[in-house]
């Protein structure tokens, strides 16, 4: 099982909260589709024994391109790799693109999940975001998409400037109305060098308040459990059967390969596992498409475990031990101060045990990567062991 992503790098203008890589310029997207080809024939060998259950177009904004050039992207894509029967074949797409007929054309070149950048139902927030669509662009667009695809997913952010919790709720209620298979919901963050943290560098804009935010965050999970939607994973619920296949590969370490500029893979080869990256510059993906690297590493004992760690514990499956103990003997040291710091989130009810496996509670969601990094194993610590071993 295996994993595809295509990062589509172009967007109409600049979401002040974003940070990720993509240009304005939509008069590149021909040569960008030719240097996509090109670095496909040069690495669809790495899966040559893998089959292909998943394939992800994300962004920028991956409804800038017509149908007909994502059919010849599936079509290079049906060549060069083995593809389940049973492929999930998601497109993000910004609501102002959805007219009727481009997701007709969508749906007949075989994409068959849409996760729609809604972000936000009212039109202050939108603004505040920067978003080119409307709240009634939003609630139009879920529902058009509908009528084509049954597999529909919203993504929606919480905690902008003057946001209080009832106007949260109340864009809660209006997604939950709209019947979405799929949210992922997702706190404002504020990323460096984005026009967001400049406005707040400058006095112009409010930093989101952490405290608030948190309880969002509860309010999301509390809510959307109440109607029907799996918490899944930290930003992510999804009605029965509607879970993101391709996103949980990533959290369940499943390899992809990831094309186009900035975009990031993880692979076996050799008896290694690797992770590696694009540089984010689409000249330099025109230029070379084939040697756009910006890293690769070859992840030790150490990466292993502690990715196992975090993705384990942001999932509602949680971290079976066993699992720990069985695949890093290296780490057999740490087991005694593991259970110390597990019994300690217990008492603070931020995490629970079943049968061995130690699962986070809602409170524990709302501070994941910083309870994981607890359980993390520094290089430092595997070379006191060493010594001490020795
Ligand atoms: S549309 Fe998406 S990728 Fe493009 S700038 Fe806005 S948030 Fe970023």
């Amino acid at each position: 099982m295996a994993g595809l992503y295509f990062h589509i790098p172009f967007c109409r203008r600049r979401c002040t909260y974003c940070d990720f890589y993509f240009v304005t310029n939509g008069a590149l997207i021909e040569r960008f589709l030719n240097a996509l080809e090109t670095e496909v024939h040069a690495r669809a060998d790495l899966f040559s024994d893998e089959a292909v259950s998943t394939i992800y177009f994300g962004g920028g904004t991956p409804s800038m391109l017509s149908a007909k050039q994502l059919d010849c992207i599936l079509s290079l894509i049906q060549k060069k790799f083995r593809l389940d029967s049973d492929l999930e074949l998601t497109l993000e797409a910004n609501p102002e693109d959805l007219i009727e007929s481009l997701l007709q054309d969508y749906s007949h070149v075989g994409i068959n999940r849409l996760s729609i950048g809604t972000q936000a139902f009212s039109d202050d927030k939108l603004k505040l975001l920067s978003r080119e669509h409307t709240a009634a662009e939003s609630i139009v667009s879920v529902e058009r998409a509908h009528r084509w695809f049954k597999n529909v997913s919203l993504d929606l952010i919480f905690g902008t400037e003057g946001e209080t919790l009832s106007d949260w709720q109340r864009e809660l209620e209006l997604a939950a109305s709209l019947s979405p298979e799929h949210i992922s919901a997702y706190s404002l963050t504020v990323e460096p060098f984005t026009p967001l943290s400049k406005l707040i560098a400058r006095g112009k804009r409010t930093r989101p308040s952490d405290s608030l935010q948190t309880e969002m965050f509860l309010l999301t999970m509390e809510f959307l459990d109440a109607h029907g939607f799996e918490h899944y994973e930290v930003s992510n619920y999804a009605r029965s059967g509607f879970r993101s296949r391709h996103n949980s590969s990533y959290w369940q370490r499943i390899p992809y390969l990831g094309f186009g500029p900035s975009a990031h893979s993880f692979f076996r080869q050799g008896g290694n596992e690797i992770r590696s990256a694009n540089q984010r510059s689409l000249n330099r993906y025109l230029e070379t498409p084939t040697d756009a690297h910006d890293f690769r590493e070859v992840l030790s004992d150490l990466d292993r475990f502690n990715e196992t760690v975090l993705l384990s514990l942001r999932q509602r499956e949680g971290l079976a031990l066993e699992l720990l103990r069985k695949n890093f003997n290296f780490a057999a040291l740490h087991f005694g101060a593991l259970s110390q710091i597990v019994a300690d989130f217990e008492r603070d009810g931020l995490m629970t045990t079943e049968h061995e496996t130690i699962k986070l509670t809602r409170k524990g969601f709302t501070l994941a990567d910083t309870i994981a990094s607890e359980f993390f194993i520094t290089q430092h610590q595997q070379l006191n062991d060493a010594t001490c071993a020795s």
